[in-house]
């Protein structure tokens, strides 16, 4: 059964080192977490996962990888300044703050009072000083989303690469918004991490393109191990829409704290690269744009058929890596009773998802040789290309098992004293799934976990 309380994630991301909350000696800061020794693996193997699926098994999507400081012109233009905002209210007796859409029948979501200030609005971009002068008059935003740059750069990438409509550009990296109420663990944070794609297509062919990547968005949990039934594709209602999109999906999860956001699939016309672009009046936008005098570039292509010129329009689909992180742990996360009466916390993660795909232990951390073929065993493991082979030298082989289960190792490879006095030597391998234990020949190993990792 998968996590049924948020609680059960947290303890265990703290206990094993998932992920800490940040400034954790100092009280912590709110909204903003630390992956630890096994969250940064878990997480890279989760953003490994996604570029391999959307760049390098496709032939129609190139990456970037932009900075993170944004030039205030691109936000301006793009809309943000003036809208990037929450409305928001206090309530006058507990003092709490939270977003106006959050407040149900007027009352406070906190401790009920219906006494609330009026609705305000709240920019939610970090902005800091840019260059040597320090009195606020030049600077820049941290960026709230990783598109901008992508439709910022897209004159470059199409130049350099020759690439034709329909295509897209990946990207992966961090995102700020100072949240009114980051709450629910890493679901909702004031600094995280964004797996976003934009895909450009021919206009007339974007409702087409919106079905494809829900499909291959939806293939594509499944295969980090997501139950596709405890998902919900939620087609935005028309009046729901924001104003130049024609259609979103949200990809729900049923996380913890409820059915909630894991990833949006909008279709937003050329509202983007038209923002942008210079010229606008030329372009035959249907988007209402904001007007740019500042642009230097057409950010439109040509069509070869029609002979004119025209803007793409772009269907981005776009993942929160934290809130991946966190589908994927729930899914993971089993308490499973025993025959024996006992419960094992075993964490069920996709064996390429896993943070250590492989613990070798020693079964004597004081005899020499034992110690030292399992160096070598990690070693020549190391060398098939599967990820973190782990050499486990607690000393306690029980101990070793409980924790490598609770944190999704797949395979546990012991050497005992057998693996040293035969010919040839062999070890015990140990199926976290099965709890199934066989006897392999070292030899063989390389050729055995290349085959049970598909690598
Ligand atoms: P929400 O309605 O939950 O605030 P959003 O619709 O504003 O999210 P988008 O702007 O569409 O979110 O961002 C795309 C994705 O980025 C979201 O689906 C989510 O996975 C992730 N994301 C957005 N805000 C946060 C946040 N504060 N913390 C973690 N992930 C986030």
């Amino acid at each position: 059964m998968p996590a049924t309380s948020m609680d059960q994630l947290v303890n265990l991301c703290k206990r094993r080192g998932f992920a800490f909350q940040s400034a954790d000696i100092y009280g912590g800061l709110q909204g903003v977490y630390d992956y630890g020794p096994l969250g940064v693996e878990l997480k890279n193997n989760i953003k490994a996962a996604w570029w391999r699926s959307m760049v390098y098994e496709r032939d129609d999507v190139e990456g970037l990888d932009t900075s993170i400081l944004t030039m205030r012109k691109v936000l301006q233009y793009s809309g943000h300044e003036s809208t990037f905002s929450d409305p928001l209210q206090d309530c006058k007796k507990c003092k709490a703050r939270f977003r106006a859409d959050h407040v149900k029948d007027g009352k406070c979501p906190e401790c009920g009072s219906t006494d609330l200030t009026e609705v305000r609005s709240f920019n939610t971009m970090f902005k800091t000083n840019f260059g040597p002068v320090d009195d606020g008059s030049v600077f820049v935003y941290l960026r709230p989303e990783t598109c901008q740059s992508i439709f910022t750069q897209f004159k470059n990438v199409i130049d350099s690469t020759s690439r034709k409509v329909p295509f897209g550009i990946a990207q992966i990296g961090k995102s700020f918004r100072n949240e009114i109420t980051a709450r629910n663990f890493m679901f909702r944070q004031r600094e995280f991490e964004q797996m976003e794609l934009e895909f450009f297509v021919k206009p007339g062919t974007d409702l087409e393109w919106m079905e494809k990547w829900k499909d291959y968005c939806l293939k594509w949990w499944e295969a980090q191990g997501l139950d596709l039934s405890k998902m919900n594709v939620h087609d935005i209602a028309k009046e729901d829409l924001a104003h130049y999109s024609k259609k979103t999906y949200d990809l729900e999860y049923q996380f913890p704290h409820g059915l909630d956001e894991l990833m949006g699939i909008a279709d937003r016309q050329d509202y983007d690269l038209g923002n942008h672009s210079r010229h606008q009046e030329e372009l035959n936008l249907v988007a209402h744009v904001h007007k740019n005098p500042d642009s230097t570039a057409k950010l439109a292509v040509y069509d070869e058929e029609d002979k004119k010129w025209y803007v793409p329009f772009v269907i981005e689909p776009s993942i929160g890596v934290d809130r991946a992180f966190l589908a994927v742990m729930t899914e993971a996360y089993t308490e499973e009773k025993l025959p024996n009466g006992e419960t094992r916390t075993v964490l069920k993660l996709k064996k390429h998802l896993a943070p250590v795909k492989v613990a070798v232990i020693p079964l004597k951390r004081n005899n020499e040789q034992i110690v030292s073929l399992a160096h070598q065993i990690k070693a020549d493991l190391l060398k098939t290309g599967i990820g973190r082979v782990m050499l486990e030298d607690s000393g306690n082989i029980g101990k070793a098992y409980r924790r490598h289960d609770e944190i999704g190792t797949p395979l546990c490879i012991t050497v005992d004293f057998e693996s040293i006095e035969q010919s040839p030597a062999t070890v015990t391998l140990r199926n976290r799934d099965t709890m199934e234990q066989e006897r392999v020949a070292v030899a063989d190993l390389p050729k055995y976990l290349k085959e049970f990792f598909g690598a």
